[in-house]
């Protein structure tokens, strides 16, 4: 019987090249803009599907992704600018939640009061329903997978992943977030990932590594995908021992 893949999610070329070149007999197939590269790794099925930076390429390619290969688990990976002063550049963040950074609500203000997002609340709206805080869940399995998994060359955080098409490089905004609602990082793609996994119930994580530090003035080294790749790469071995087993 075929087996159902494992997808993993990169948005720029060096967040996907490295595991790419692990896939054997390797094929691909563009849909839309979309490319999902097929292989397998230890003859497990797997899919590199390269999404394109944003919630909306993500959301669209995550959905072709389940549609087209009923995954067993999907991956979001790649780099992500840190929240907190003790996250460094190069260490790495799973993600046991992700939360929307741009999805919010004001506070009414008059003409000529002007604009402080650090008075806005995170809100999730749902048709019919009260407006109400909301964090997509990790899949707990897999989380605990990654704590097996060693990271010589940083330190890995667990917790929640701030994902939203924004870049926040007001420190004040950074720390607002992480404060109020614990965000670890940011990246522009994790929370349509998860969103769209947990619809269809596919387990999801993120693995993020640090590609820069606003708040330290750490800059952005887009070549940080790499790390995140290697940790996936040891986190796909764990999945298939475990799915084989
Ligand atoms: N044009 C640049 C930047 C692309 S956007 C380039 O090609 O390198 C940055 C990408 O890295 C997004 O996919 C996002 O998920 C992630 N990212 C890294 N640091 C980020 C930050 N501080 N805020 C938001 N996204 C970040």
């Amino acid at each position: 019987m075929k087996k159902n893949p494992i997808v993993i999610m990169a948005a720029m070329d060096v967040e996907a090249d490295f595991l790419i070149k692990k896939l054997e007999n390797m094929t691909y197939e563009t849909i839309e803009k979309y490319k999902f590269y097929e292989g397998t790794i230890e003859d497990y099925p797997i899919v590199i599907c390269r999404c394109y930076v944003g919630t909306i390429n993500a959301s669209i390619a995550t959905f072709i992704s389940i549609e087209k290969y009923q995954p067993i688990a999907i991956l979001s990976q790649g780099t992500a600018g840190a929240h907190g002063k003790n996250i460094h550049t190069g260490d790495l963040v799973i993600g046991e939640k992700c939360v929307n950074i741009v999805s919010c609500k004001t506070p009414y203000k008059k003409e000529g009061e002007g604009s402080n997002s650090l008075e806005w609340k995170l809100l999730k709206f749902i048709s019919g329903e009260q407006d109400r805080l909301e964090y997509q869940l990790g899949d707990k399995h897999f989380i605990e997978l990654a704590k097996k998994i060693p990271f010589p060359n940083g330190k890995v955080h667990f917790g929640t992943l701030g994902s939203g098409d924004i870049w926040n490089q007001e420190t004040d905004k950074i720390l607002w977030l992480h404060q109020n609602y614990g965000t670890l990082c940011e990246d522009m793609e994790s929370i349509a990932i998860y969103t769209v996994a947990n619809r269809y119930k596919i387990p999801v994580i993120g693995v993020r590594v640090i590609s820069n530090n606003e708040i330290l003035g750490e800059p952005y080294i887009r070549t940080t995908g790499l790390k995140s790749q290697e940790f996936c790469y040891q986190l796909i071995l764990e999945i298939v021992k475990n799915a084989s087993s």
